[in-house]
């Protein structure tokens, strides 16, 4: 039985990145009052368990909260994002969120966190150290567990190993690595390519390092994801050049033949066609690093590994002596069906831009605090399934351009998105002497963009459905 009841507008349930940001996000705008309630001991969710060598993918200019920068905006003068503004460490995202709960959130007297405790469903939060129950009472509850994010250090791994192979996952990596000869790679996301960079850093010899890939992965220049003036013309001259080929390619093949010619798109084996985008995001610098490792196996998912062999889905090959396997093959985010963001009192937040969870979770507490009813508030926060194949790339386009088209008839609306700063639109190019044309370009492929990206898909769903 519950020993008190606490009482607020909302419940959010999980203080990760998207919890942290929908609440700073309802304390700028609104004047609601909020119970936190995470399992963990900190707020952040899953960078918690990050792995030491982490970091942002994206620059931290348009991650984290819209109330506080992350960062400085610095950019980097070494390393493989040399030239680039500067991406969080792990570390930095943990201090980041932290901060902000101690510093704004407490002190606003609207919030009350409640870490280590676990929601358990209708009105019942349970304290995972005392066993204690608390009873709620909310106008809302925001659920924020809808990507389930899973990262190395705490995802169920889905092959077998056998007790005398050595198994490392990145986060223990450091520790592990030194009494082996060769490294095997277990996994294609981001986190397999991280280690890989890692371990060529380190000094591993290109030629110790086998790479288990099931599928290759297109990948966003980081170069084009930039937001200061500076790269305007290769953010928003790259925006043209996107809209560009999707208006103009005359088949999914074709269209990633453009956009990679157009230097938006890499792949690390120019060779190989990739099947997967799920908005990984690298420097030229970082790709060069990678194409070192010759050793790639493409013969599926592993589902064994013993002494001598490792079983794939489509062969078993050797496996080579004294080798340290490392277990990258965590999902990252889930691949749930969305769902309706607003349903009566429940908000489940999903990205509304894709790839962008940061500026997402801002605009539905934006719509939430502004707009009344759930039809308008849905209209406006379609959700976005985050991407997993290369088609993905044509579906979160065209779903982009959908809700910049929806924003855009709203004119409050549009000034929020083009002011806030999580929305990466950091630069209008005021003064860029390319400005006037990139602009031009971009009004005009809009629109045939959007129709040619609706005829590939309908194509490529119709040839899916013939076969
Ligand atoms: C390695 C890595 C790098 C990434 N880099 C980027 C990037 O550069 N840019 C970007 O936009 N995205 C990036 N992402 C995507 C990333 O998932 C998001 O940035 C974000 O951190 C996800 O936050 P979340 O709140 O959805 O999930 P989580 O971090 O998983 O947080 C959910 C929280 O909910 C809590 N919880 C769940 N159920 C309950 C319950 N019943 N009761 C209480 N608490 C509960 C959990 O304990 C957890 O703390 C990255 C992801 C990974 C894995």
């Amino acid at each position: 039985m519950a020993t008190q009841t606490l009482e607020a507008n909302y419940l959010i349930v999980g203080s990760g990145a998207v919890g942290m940001i929908f609440a700073d996000q309802m304390l700028t705008e609104s004047n609601a009052r909020m119970i936190i309630v995470d399992r963990r001991a900190m707020p952040g969710g899953h960078w918690n368990d990050s792995y030491p060598f982490v970091r942002l993918h994206q620059p931290s200019a348009y991650y984290g909260a819209g109330s506080r920068a992350l960062g400085v905006n610095r950019i980097d003068d070494s390393g493989l994002n040399k030239g680039y503004y500067e991406q969080a460490s792990g570390a930095e995202v943990r201090a980041y969120f932290e901060a902000l709960m101690r510093e704004r959130f407490l002190p606003s007297g609207r919030i009350q966190y409640l870490p280590m405790s676990e929601y358990v469903g209708g009105d019942q939060i349970k304290s995972r150290i005392s066993g204690e129950t608390t009873g709620v009472r909310v106008g809302k509850i925001v659920d924020t567990t809808f990507f389930n994010t899973e990262v190395p250090a705490t995802h169920t791994r889905s092959f077998g190993v056998a007790e005398d192979v050595a198994l490392t996952a990145p986060h223990l990596l450091a520790r592990d690595v030194g009494r082996h000869g060769h490294y095997c790679i277990v996994g294609a996301g981001k986190t397999a390519m991280d280690v890989g960079v890692w371990l060529l850093q380190m000094g591993a010899d290109p030629a110790s390092i086998r790479w288990i890939a099931p599928r290759d992965s297109w990948l966003i220049n980081r170069e084009i994801t930039q937001p200061g003036d500076d790269f305007y013309a290769s953010n928003f001259g790259g925006l043209a050049l996107q809209l560009e080929a999707a208006a103009e390619a005359s088949s999914v093949r074709d269209l990633f033949a453009r956009l990679e010619q157009a230097g938006q798109l890499l792949r690390i084996d120019r060779d190989v066609a990739p099947t997967m985008y799920r908005g990984a995001t690298m420097s030229v610098a970082e790709v060069e690093v990678l194409r070192q490792i010759k050793d790639v196996v493409r013969r599926g998912r592993v589902r064994a590994i013993t002494g001598s062999h490792i079983e794939l889905d489509e062969a078993t090959i050797d496996a080579k002596p004294n080798t340290l396997y490392i277990d990258c093959s965590a999902r990252a985010l889930g691949e749930r069906a969305p769902k309706p963001v607003f349903d009566g009192n429940v908000i489940t937040l999903q990205l509304v831009r894709a790839q962008l969870v940061s500026i997402s979770a801002a605009l539905i507490a934006h719509v939430e605090a502004n707009y009344e009813g759930d039809g308008e508030k849905n209209d406006l926060c379609r959700p976005i399934p985050p991407a997993s194949s290369d088609i993905d790339w044509l579906r979160t386009m065209l779903a982009d351009l959908r809700a910049a088209r929806r924003w855009s008839m709203d004119k409050p609306l549009r000034k929020w998105v083009a002011d806030h700063r999580l929305s990466g639109f950091g630069s209008r190019g005021a003064g860029h002497p390319d400005a006037k044309n990139i602009n031009a370009c971009i009004r005009a492929a809009r629109p045939l963009a959007e129709a040619n990206l609706a005829r590939l898909l309908s194509e490529r769903d119709a040839s899916a459905f013939q076969a």
